[in-house]
Parts: structure tokens; C-alpha cells; sequence
């Protein structure tokens, strides 16, 4: 590590997608910015690497991106202009027994017009909140606290994650396409179902499925985060990799420090300085249930047995709505289901660069208690055999991980909790404490800036954004927010 450190302004410790947002709004903002990182490449949570075999690109975490054309701060930094995107048509699927899958097309008569007599009904619940996603985006992506600036796309998403977070979700359906629909999305938060933190999590990212779609970077996650570094770079910013901070003590002078870690690590890293009562409320941050991760090389695209189920770019495997919430349920109580619910993409489908000629990269992860250290390898195979029969005989390398093993990967993970801290309704209003400015800590000059602060877990770079915002004006004065457009 360099000991110069006397004209950087800002130090940020975590070169995620969060923490490399928050260095490019300070760079841009004029900052001399420095960012430490741990592992050899930046990325954290968005990364891809050769797990398995050569010429086979993996991504070791996040792999589809919802949020990459929802997000604000993505919009301002204009991400769809840096980077290549495909979106396919069917934004996710959710293959059933016999045969037979519901499909979520970004069309969303489309998606109707398959759902057969639940066709409307599912129209009625998701159509306003399609019609206004961006609004969506903006009111799911802001601090739980503020008062929303459009109240009515808030009610009118409030309304419905409260009926399908509730006893009364299958009401409006008759058969179990759509209900397998949206208990497949809303299962992505490893909660309870059914509950209104996953419901509205399932309905948001739902809305933009129908929206604008679920879109996958060309060359993999990796894309996104490469974006970020280059633009840091340009406006003067440095990354040093291979460097674990272990202490506040240890960083070179800067008036800034934003952390993208964990309240537990920046307990650790701060040691006397955080002042007693927001140690306590950082301990009693609760994390939540885990994923356990398997990817795999493969010969051939995954033989979905209902072939409409080869086009999505997102699976959700696990049966119907009854199943899904059964085996989440289960892992909420402690436990392993024997069929576990299993996220599913094949980005090698949509982007040739991800895997030799003909053969493919299979992304999967599914869900575990939090610690586990049982390798989910032949549960995951079979579950997919389960909806696709020949699955097996198309796998030529695994790469398996347990939830010891994400964490040991990337400690913002603890116990392999991707969402770095348990996405409850009360966590997500007190994240990771109760204040209209969460990102800003008591201790003077350092601010949190990961996952575990609002708007919490994914790919959008909003907390970093949020909390670089909130820097510029409490430690530099600044109000007007730099543009972060790639012109400027
Ligand atoms: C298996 C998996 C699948 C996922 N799938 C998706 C998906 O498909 N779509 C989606 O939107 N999201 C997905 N996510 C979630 C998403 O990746 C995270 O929410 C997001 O990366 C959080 O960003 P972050 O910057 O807060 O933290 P991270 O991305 O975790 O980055 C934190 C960085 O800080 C570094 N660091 C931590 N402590 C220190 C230290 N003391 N010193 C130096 N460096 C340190 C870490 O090494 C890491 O690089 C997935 C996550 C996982 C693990």
C-alpha cells in the first residue's frame, strides 16, 4: 500500500459494484478517490472467472441484471451507452410437472394471452405497475423512510405486495401457471413466503421483466464492473488490489472513508471509534438465509422438457407455488429441502463469447441455511434433470461452492447471505439502522456504502450512490451531484 495518502480526499474499501459507484460519483465530483480491495479483481459480487474448464466464462455471483436499466444511478452514468447488453424475449421461466411451464415474456399480453384463464388476472395485478415501472424503480429503489415522491405508483404497489404477501395470494387465480409465476420471482429474497418484503420484491422485479426486460452483459457481470473501473480511472481514481483492510487505522489520511462491507466488518474495522449505542444496533443486525452455488460446463443447452423453456434467460425451478414456498419455508426454519427451489440461467445461450463453440455455461444457485457446508451439487442436478430428462448427460465439469465457501469468497456474504443482511420488511426500513441518512455512521468522516445500507441487495450501485450523495454534502458541502454521463 502506498503510505501517500496526503492529497486523497476519499478512501473507499470495496471495489463492488456499490463501492465503485461511490468512487466514480466522488471522482466525478472532482475527489481524489483511492479504493482497496482484497481480491485480485474488482467486482465483488459481479465477477466472472473460468470456474470449470478453459475458454468456459462463469459468473461467480450475480448473472442476470434486472436493475441494469431500472437502477437511477446506472440510468445517470448511462450503462446501456458502455455497455452490451442482450435482453431475451423471455425474461424468465418457471417449468412445471408434465411437461409444462409458465412463461413471463417482456410482452406482457403475450404473457396473458399463455396463462389461459388466469391470463387477466395476472394483467390486472402486474399491468400498472409495467405501465410505470421507472416510477417503480425509483420508489423501490429509495430509502424505506422517505416520504415517496409518487404516492400513488407507492399505493398502488403497496396494495398488492400486501395481498400477494398475504393468506389471500391465490385468490385472484385458478390454476398454477401464474401463481408459480410469482412465487418463482418473489422467491429470489430467500424470505418466508408468503410475506410482503418478498411479495414486493417479487412484483418489482417482475414489473421490469414486463418492462424493459431482464438483461444479461455481454461477456458477463464482469462488464458492468470493468464500466465502473475504466470511468474511475478516467476522472484520476486509482484501485489497489490485493489489499484487505483490516483496521481504519491502516488507511492513509482522507477527510472520506466509505465502507462497502458489512456493519459486523465495520465494527471490526472501526474498533473504538463506533460510539456504543450504534455498535448495538449494528450487533443486533440480523442476517439472513444463504445460497449455496453450482455452476457447470456443458456440452449442449439444457433439455428443458417443455422446449418454449430453452429460450428464457432466467429459469425458476422448484414446481408450483405450493412447492417453492414449502422448501423456502424450510430453509427458513434451519433446514435443507430435499427439493429446493433453484435459480437458473444459461447465459452462453444469448453470448458466444461465454463458452467454446456448441458448448455452454450453466449459472445456478439455490438455497440453504445460513453456514451450511453441504455441497448442493447432486440436489441441484437433480432437480433440473427433475423438469429437464437428459440434463445429466450433457455435464462435462461442475464447480460446486457451500455457503461456508461464498463467504469465504467475499465476507460481505456472511454465512453466505448474498443480500448482506436479512431483506425483512424491518430491515429494509431499518437498514442498518433507523435514520433517514443510514449510509452516514457517527463516526466522523466515515460512511457505509454496501448492500447491508438502502436500498439493499443487487447489481445497481444505489447505495453507493446514495451514500457518496450523502458525503459530498455533509463532508464537502456540495449539494449539486456531478454528472456522471459518459459525454462529461
Ligand atoms: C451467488 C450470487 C448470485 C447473485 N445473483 C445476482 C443477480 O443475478 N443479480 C443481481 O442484481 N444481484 C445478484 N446478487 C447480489 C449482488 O451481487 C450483490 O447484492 C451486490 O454485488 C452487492 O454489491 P456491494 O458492492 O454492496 O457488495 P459486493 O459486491 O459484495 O462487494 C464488496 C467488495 O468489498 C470487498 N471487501 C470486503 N471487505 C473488504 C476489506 N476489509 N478490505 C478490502 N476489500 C474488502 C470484497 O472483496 C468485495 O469485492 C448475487 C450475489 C451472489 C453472491
Amino acid at each position: 500500500m502506498s503510505a501517500e495518502g496526503a492529497d486523497l480526499d476519499a478512501v473507499v474499501v470495496g471495489a463492488g459494484p456499490n463501492g465503485l459507484a461511490a468512487a466514480v460519483t466522488l471522482a466525478r465530483a472532482g475527489l481524489h478517490v483511492r479504493v482497496y480491495e482484497r481480491a485480485d479483481r474488482a467486482g465483488g459480487g459481479a465477477a466472472t472467472r473460468e470456474l470449470t474448464l478453459p475458454g468456459f466464462h462463469h459468473d461467480v455471483c450475480s448473472a442476470v441484471h434486472p436493475l441494469a436499466f431500472e437502477s437511477r444511478f446506472f440510468r445517470e452514468f448511462g450503462l446501456r451507452d458502455r455497455v452490451e447488453f442482450v435482453t431475451p424475449d423471455l425474461s424468465y421461466a418457471h417449468p412445471l410437472d408434465g411437461g409444462r411451464a409458465a412463461l413471463a415474456y417482456r410482452d406482457l399480453a403475450r404473457t396473458r394471452d399463455e396463462l389461459g384463464r388466469d391470463g387477466r388476472a395476472y394483467e390486472s395485478l402486474m399491468g400498472p405497475l409495467v405501465r410505470h415501472a421507472t416510477r417503480v424503480a425509483d420508489f423501490t429503489g429509495s430509502p424505506l423512510l422517505r416520504v415517496p415522491t409518487d404516492p400513488v405508483t407507492a399505493a398502488t404497489f403497496g396494495v398488492r405486495a400486501l395481498e400477494q404477501g398475504s393468506a389471500a395470494w391465490n385468490l385472484r387465480f385458478r390454476e398454477d401457471a401464474a401463481p408459480a409465476l410469482l412465487t418463482g420471482v418473489a422467491a429470489h429474497t430467500i424470505l418466508s413466503q408468503p410475506s410482503v418484503a418478498a411479495a414486493g420484491a417479487g412484483l418489482a422485479l417482475g414489473a421490469y421483466a414486463h418492462a424493459r426486460g431482464w438483461p444479461i452483459p455481454i461477456g458477463g457481470s464482469q462488464a458492468i464492473v470493468d464500466a465502473l473501473v475504466a470511468d474511475l480511472r478516467a476522472h484520476g481514481g486509482e484501485l489497489v488490489l490485493d489489499h484487505d483492510i483490516t483496521s481504519l487505522a491502516q488507511l492513509p489520511p482522507a477527510r472520506l472513508r466509505m465502507l462497502d462491507v458489512t456493519p459486523r466488518a465495520l465494527l471490526r474495522l472501526a474498533g473504538d471509534a463506533a460510539p456504543s449505542r450504534y455498535r448495538r444496533a449494528l450487533e443486533s443486525f440480523r442476517y439472513g438465509g444463504a445460497v449455496a452455488k453450482v455452476d457447470f460446463a456443458l456440452s449442449a443447452p439444457v433439455p428443458w422438457a417443455d422446449p418454449d423453456v430453452r429460450a428464457a434467460g432466467t429459469v425458476h425451478v422448484g414446481g408450483t407455488r405450493a412447492e417453492v414456498a414449502a422448501a423456502e419455508n424450510q430453509v427458513n426454519r434451519g433446514r435443507l429441502p430435499e427439493r429446493p427451489y433453484v435459480l437458473v440461467s444459461q447465459p452462453s445461450l444469448f453470448d458466444a463469447s461465454r463458452a467454446p463453440a456448441g458448448r455452454h455455461v450453466l449459472w445456478t444457485y439455490t438455497h440453504v441455511p445460513t453456514g451450511s457446508d453441504v455441497d448442493r451439487r447432486e440436489a441441484v442436478t437433480a432437480q433440473i434433470e427433475r423438469f429437464a430428462p437428459g440434463f445429466r448427460d450433457t455435464i462435462l465439469a461442475t464447480s460446486s461452492r457451500t455457503a461456508v465457501d461464498v463467504e469465504r469468497h467475499n465476507p460481505n456474504y456472511p454465512g453466505g447471505d448474498i443480500a448482506a443482511g436479512a431483506p425483512t420488511l424491518w430491515q429494509m426500513v431499518r437498514r442498518p439502522v433507523f435514520s433517514v441518512d443510514p449510509w452516514r455512521t457517527p463516526i466522523p468522516g466515515v460512511y457505509l456504502a454496501s448492500a447491508s445500507a438502502p436500498p439493499g441487495p443487487g447489481v445497481h450501485g444505489l447505495v453507493g450512490w446514495f451514500a457518496a450523495r450523502s458525503a459530498l454534502r455533509h463532508e464537502f458541502g456540495r449539494r449539486a451531484l456531478p454528472d456522471l454521463s459518459p459525454g462529461a
